[in-house]
């Protein structure tokens, strides 16, 4: 489970292990070290098991290093959850080739590089798998001054629908999780800003930002036998979003 500290990652990683998972909590630096400690004690409390491995998504050589850990720790991987991502704010005419390296590095390079890891212990071990990807509403939907997080994100949908193919003679499923607007870190700045708040909830037909715990329900049954058959789809969690028009 990349990106487990918080927001959508850590609601799924929690109700993961209370369903009898054992986890593995991904964080990218130490500075996160005591929130991702914080996620596991709320595990291990509620009778829950796992561990908090450090990886930088973008550096693949760290991601192989924490599947071996995996492995090592439980003798298989059968779920992974690519949920790590950021988003910075440009017009296009303004993006930077670093931060459009640090967009595309964590959300694109890093899901590509953990699934590639994951499905090749998968086969080895010959385990049937899951691969749960948390995209956007915005692998289908423009998105004005997040290009290149569209960009990973669009990506992401055509990563997701070949691997579908290509792993499921290995009885692998790969699926993606769309989510709208959820109340989480990486949207805190739209969270603080009155303004921006209300005309977001003016799109948004359910009238209401999502909970995490809004995306994990989803994430669990995708992991669950009921999804056997489910691969190369995008389940949208958006509360109406993306497909809400209207004239007067
Ligand atoms: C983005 C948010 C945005 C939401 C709805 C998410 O993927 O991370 O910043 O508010 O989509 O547009």
């Amino acid at each position: 489970m990349t990106g487990s500290s918080q927001g959508i990652g850590r609601a799924i990683v929690v109700r993961f292990a209370a369903e009898g998972a054992n986890v593995v909590l991904n964080y990218p630096m130490p500075a996160q070290l005591d929130k991702a400690n914080g996620v596991l004690d709320e595990i291990k409390k509620a009778g829950g098991a796992g561990i908090v491995v450090q990886a930088d998504v973008s550096k693949p050589a760290e991601v192989q290093a924490m599947m071996a850990e995996a492995v090592k720790q439980f003798g298989k991987i059968d779920i992974l959850v690519n949920n790590a991502g950021v988003e910075k704010h440009a017009a296009f005419l303004d993006v930077t080739e670093k931060d459009y390296d640090f967009v595309l590095d964590i959300n694109l390079k890093g899901a590509f590089f953990a699934a590639q890891a994951a499905a090749r212990f998968m086969v080895d071990l010959k385990t049937p798998g899951r691969i749960i990807n948390i995209s956007s509403v915005h692998e289908d939907l423009p998105f004005p001054n997040f290009t290149a997080y569209c960009a990973s994100k669009g990506g992401m949908k055509m990563m997701m629908r070949n691997l579908a193919i290509e792993l499921a003679p290995h009885n692998i499923t790969v699926n993606n999780i769309a989510p709208g607007a959820i109340e989480t870190p990486i949207n805190a700045a739209l969270l603080n800003d009155p303004h921006k708040l209300a005309a977001l909830l003016e799109n948004i037909p359910l009238g209401r930002l999502g909970k995490p715990k809004d995306v994990s329900g989803i994430a669990v049954f995708l992991a669950t036998e009921d999804a056997d058959y489910v691969t190369g789809a995008t389940f949208f969690v958006d509360g109406g979003l993306t497909w809400n028009y209207t004239e007067q």
